[in-house]
């Protein structure tokens, strides 16, 4: 029942599951949610500087005492902060806000003007040490063309739109070739278009006795993805995490695979600025 790990090209690895924190604004909400998710067994976080809560997670991971080193935290640069100098001083600023000397992941948010000298950036931090791998989210296949034929690393990872009814089949092989691992933001899609209620997924979770988020979580998990499923609520959050107990057929998969609509529900990464 231990949350799997996925090994970066680096040889770093992440667990396969984290709690992102996007939209936690409230700090008691917050640290509820944390002091939860840690006794539920996470210890990979995923927040932004632009989530506005860095301060609040870091706290609250040092209320509940775990060391540093059990922890997997991400953070992400974000659009107005490009540029070599900028990166770095946005780097810094959010160690200082999470209360630590290095950070797990840390990753270009979208593909916005100056993300060359961006990640040239974070390949400096990296080789210093400041950062155990470094990766992308947002990215297109012609944003990782073009990084790739600018930069020196590859990024270990893309954070991307990922959810049963768009599965970004196309980019996935194209990072698959690359050694790119794949993390699903909004894995649930987050709770638009009625993903959770697909007669598919209530028919699977009632044959594997989980919930239709358990279904599509484990989903990603088959294919190899990162998952950072988002929720305040204490029963959510635990429901969850228990997605390391059963598999999913490959006909069930296949199933799954019928809901791909081919449409994103939020924005589209080239229309950053
Ligand atoms: P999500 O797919 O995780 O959906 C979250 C919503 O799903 C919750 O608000 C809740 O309403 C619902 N939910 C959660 N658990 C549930 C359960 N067990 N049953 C039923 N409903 C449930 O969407 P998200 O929060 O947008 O994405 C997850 C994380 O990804 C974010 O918190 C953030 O860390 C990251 N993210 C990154 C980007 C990016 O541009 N890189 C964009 C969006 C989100």
């Amino acid at each position: 029942n231990e949350i799997t790990k996925v090994t970066f090209s680096n040889g770093v690895t992440i667990p396969q599951l984290g709690l992102g924190v996007f939209k936690m604004k409230d700090e008691n909400e917050l640290s509820e949610a944390i002091r939860v998710a840690l006794e539920a067994g996470y210890r990979h976080f995923d927040t932004a500087m632009i989530y506005e809560n860095e301060a609040f997670l870091g706290k609250a991971l040092k209320e509940n005492g775990i060391p540093r080193e059990e922890l997997f935290l991400t953070s992400k640069v974000w659009n107005y902060d490009h540029g070599y100098e900028e990166t770095k001083a946005a780097f810094q600023a959010s160690l200082d806000r999470l209360g630590t000397d290095y950070l797990d992941l840390y990753l270009i948010h979208w593909a916005s003007a100056n993300y060359i000298e961006t990640w040239k950036a974070m390949e400096d931090l990296y080789n210093e040490g400041k950062i155990k791998a470094i990766g992308v989210s947002n990215f297109q296949i012609h944003h990782l063309e073009d990084l790739m034929a600018h930069t020196e690393i590859i990024p270990m990872i893309n954070q991307v739109e990922t959810h049963p009814a768009f599965p970004q089949d196309e980019l996935r092989a194209f990072m698959a070739q690359h050694a790119i691992v794949h993390e699903a933001w909004g894995p649930l899609g987050q709770g638009k278009n009625d993903l959770l209620a697909q007669p598919v997924l209530l028919e699977l979770a009632e044959k594997y006795g989980k919930t239709p988020a358990q279904i599509v979580l484990r989903w990603h998990i088959e294919r190899g993805i990162v998952v950072i499923p988002k929720s305040v609520t204490p029963s959510r959050i635990r429901e969850n995490r228990a997605i390391f107990d059963f598999g999913l057929t490959t006909e069930d998969m296949g199933k799954i695979a019928t809901l791909n609509t081919g449409e994103r529900f939020s924005g589209h990464p080239d229309d950053q600025e």
